[in-house]
């Protein structure tokens, strides 16, 4: 039988592990993508395998995924047995964290693992599982080169102004900096650009990455300048369960007057607020659109608010605006979300055709508008694979291993 050449890339989140095999024999083409969730608890398998081969939905023993290590060794009996040809000589990881330093791709050394457990500390809730994904991936793959990719990369040519707190400045050289994340997503949706529409791409471009985790993001020529994540995930947008900006002496409050714990108000922060703790109801959009009570109401008024605030801000930063692009599961689906962002913006050249948003087309604004409303449907995964296949054709990088 022939063997494959293919990437594998690993995302680890908390009680997840989404997974992504592609072909890389050339340009990189997606094989089949999936996700073990709920890792601990009742773990369920969901893959999407191709065309020729049925999709995968199943409720998994406990014991098939009672790690990440478990979970990676279900995923990896599960696309041997469905692609028995492919042999995976380089596996890309998702890193929420790369630091100061990080600003591309890395090959995951000794060296290199040590400084992402350093910075374990900067994303408590992200980093320990992304270095739990890549240490399973090594024991299973101990001859393939494993490339660690940082959501933080994107955002490292920030000026300085827009990398520091005016706190004492002992604390930038500590590393307290504003970082800013989904750094994969809009590198992809930049490449996009690039590709699709380069007079934009060399232009003033916010991006919107509206999921569960939501972001912004102002590119010019296709370099980040400013984004509305900070220190960690939690700044910016109300997301599915994080607050976003919040004044931090509500963190005083919290614990001074309520007598809470640290770890209770960061527990508050990151999963009891944001669109679930404002409706009280669901983190998840669709839920909201379709609760029609006041509470659902306020909480999707109090995102939308946001996000043309945030707009507004980030269009100051580039000096103007030449096109809004919209991504991620809110954005690339809710036409709702995306008019009413875009509703009376005129006053910054924005002028949405309702009939192209309604048909979820590519170009959303009209002829006339002076800047460009966009949707790219993102593709964090390509990234990670082609950062995989560049980095294991680099004769150093094997020779990092
Ligand atoms: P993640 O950050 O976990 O990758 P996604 O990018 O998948 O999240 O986005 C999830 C969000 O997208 C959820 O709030 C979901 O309700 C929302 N969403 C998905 N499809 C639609 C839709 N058709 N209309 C409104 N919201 C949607």
């Amino acid at each position: 039988m022939t063997t494959l050449p293919v990437a594998l890339t690993l995302n680890a989140g908390s009680s997840s592990l989404k997974f992504s095999l592609f072909d890389i024999s050339g340009a990189p083409t997606q094989m089949a993508i999936g996700l073990v969730e709920n890792i601990g608890k009742q773990p369920r398998l969901k893959a999407d395998l191709g065309e020729a081969l049925p999709a995968v939905a199943r409720e998994l023993k406990p014991e098939d995924a009672v790690d990440h290590t478990a979970a990676l060794a279900t995923v990896l009996a599960l696309l041997r047995g469905s692609f028995p040809g492919a042999k995976a000589s380089v596996v890309g990881h998702r890193v929420v964290h790369g630091g100061p330093h990080f600003a591309e791709p890395m090959v995951v050394t000794d060296q290199v693992m040590a400084e992402l457990k350093r910075l374990s500390p900067f994303a408590p809730i992200h980093q320990p599982h992304n270095i739990a994904g890549i240490e399973a991936a090594r024991a299973a793959f101990p001859e393939a080169l494993q490339v660690a990719c940082f959501d933080t990369a994107f955002h490292r040519h920030h000026p300085k102004a827009n990398d520091v707190f005016a706190l004492p400045r002992e604390y930038y050289d500590k590393g307290i900096r504003r970082y800013g994340f989904h750094g994969l997503s809009y590198e992809y949706v930049s490449g996009e650009l690039k590709r699709i529409a380069p007079q934009i791409h060399a232009g003033r471009v916010v991006v919107a990455h509206l999921g569960n985790g939501a972001s912004m993001c102002g590119i010019l020529g296709g370099r980040s300048v400013a984004s509305t994540m900070g220190f960690t995930a939690l700044d910016g947008l109300p997301m599915g369960t994080r607050c976003g900006q919040v004044d931090p002496g509500v963190i005083f409050y919290m614990v001074q007057q309520e007598g809470r714990s640290i770890d209770e108000v960061r527990d508050i922060f990151y999963t009891k607020s944001g669109l679930l703790g404002l409706s009280g109801i669901s983190n998840d959009m669709r839920i909201l659109e379709s609760a029609g009570v006041p509470e659902a109401n306020e909480a999707i008024d109090y995102f939308v608010f946001r996000i043309r605030r945030e707009l507004g801000g980030l269009a100051a930063a580039l000096g103007g605006l030449d096109a809004l692009v919209f991504c991620g599961g809110i954005g690339e689906n809710s036409r709702k979300i995306r008019r009413r962002i875009c509703d009376a913006m005129d006053w910054i050249g924005l002028e949405l055709d309702h009939d192209r948003n309604d048909k979820n087309a590519r170009v959303i604004s009209t002829d006339f508008s002076r800047a460009r409303i966009m949707v790219v449907p993102t593709n964090e995964e390509i990234v990670i694979a082609r950062a995989a296949k560049r980095l294991s054709a680099m004769p150093e990088a094997a020779a990092a291993e």
